[in-house]
């Protein structure tokens, strides 16, 4: 029975899987909840695209468990595709079929209920519309991954695994593919996505893994592991201002890059105190966010 409960919607139990005398994934091990959205990161040839096509079935282990919903994703491979929307890579696309005959036909072998009905609903959704007719081989690289994510949700899978989602799409439609993913995960659809766009996982993710060199080197909530790194300008610069900022709790460096402007960097979001540090030095600037970059070069650094 398909088991949507807390204890996890996607576990992945010590999963290793070796080609030959190249050990691709180790021992890798996780767990993601319902509606949960989680960024895969990691260096070419880290094993993020092995360890999601072990979870889609689209390639057995060679040890370890996966599990979507409770079932086991070798034992129970059909049902589990039939709930799974899987992005690949390299999506398979049929280059002399049009986009609507494509994922009507998608839509058929992943047994979605009314696959045309289905097929016109996801076109709408992933902005294919005014494609439909066109062949996909005339598709330009942009709209042909959007193609690639649309046969992974025209069954209304409740699991997404999309590798590399935004590969060749411009800055608008990434901003478009990252609100229908949030939209999704409201819904209750689990996501893991990998990327190597750290700001993408800032803007949509719950929670990271960073895998290296076949191993899950990092993982956790984004807000327990990104770091903070601040802007401010100040129009009285001085170094009691900067004896002040390095008292405020969480932060690990100050810059000071002259003319009033300094880069602060924090392990947690530090701006309301910063603010009223600066405040007497005369505020004019504070600006900045969260910061994966260098919890992700930490954890990748040496090879
Ligand atoms: P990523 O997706 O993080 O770039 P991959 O999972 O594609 O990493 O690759 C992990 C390792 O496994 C790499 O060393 C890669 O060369 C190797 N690998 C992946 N697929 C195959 C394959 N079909 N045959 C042999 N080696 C492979």
């Amino acid at each position: 029975m398909v088991d949507w409960g807390d204890s996890g919607v996607i576990q992945v139990e010590q999963l290793t899987k070796t080609y030959g005398t190249t050990t691709a994934i180790r021992d890798v091990s996780f767990q993601i909840g319902r509606g949960e959205i989680v960024g895969f990161l990691g260096p070419n040839g880290a094993g993020k695209s092995t360890t999601m096509r072990i979870l889609a079935g689209a390639i057995g282990a060679t040890s370890g468990e996966a599990t979507i919903g409770g079932l086991d994703v070798v034992g129970k491979a059909r049902e589990v595709k039939a709930m799974v929307g899987y992005l690949p890579e390299f999506p398979p696309l049929y280059a002399d079929m049009t986009v609507r005959s494509y994922l009507t036909y998608a839509g058929q072998l992943k047994g979605a209920e009314r696959p045309a009905q289905a097929a016109d609903r996801i076109l709408s959704r992933v902005g294919l519309s005014q494609v439909a007719h066109r062949l996909i081989d005339h598709l330009s690289l942009g709209f042909r991954q959007r193609v690639g994510i649309a046969q992974a949700l025209v069954h209304s899978p409740k699991v997404l695994i999309l590798d590399e989602p935004s590969r060749g799409l411009d800055p608008a439609q990434r901003v478009e593919i990252r609100a229908l993913v949030k939209e999704l995960a409201a819904g209750d659809v689990t996501v893991i996505l990998s990327t190597h766009v750290l700001s993408e996982v800032e803007a949509i993710c719950d929670r990271v893994l960073i895998i290296h060199e076949g191993q899950i080197v990092t993982k956790g909530r984004l807000d327990d592991l990104a770091g903070t790194q601040v802007s401010l300008t100040v129009a009285h610069p001085s170094d009691d201002l900067v004896n002040r900022l390095h008292k405020v709790e969480g932060v690990v460096a100050v810059q000071d890059r002259e003319d009033g402007r300094y880069i602060i960097s924090a392990r947690s979001d530090i701006r309301p105190e910063v603010a009223r540090a600066a405040i007497d030095a005369g505020l004019l600037e504070l600006s900045g966010g969260m910061n994966l970059e260098a919890v992700y070069l930490e954890a990748t650094a040496g090879t």
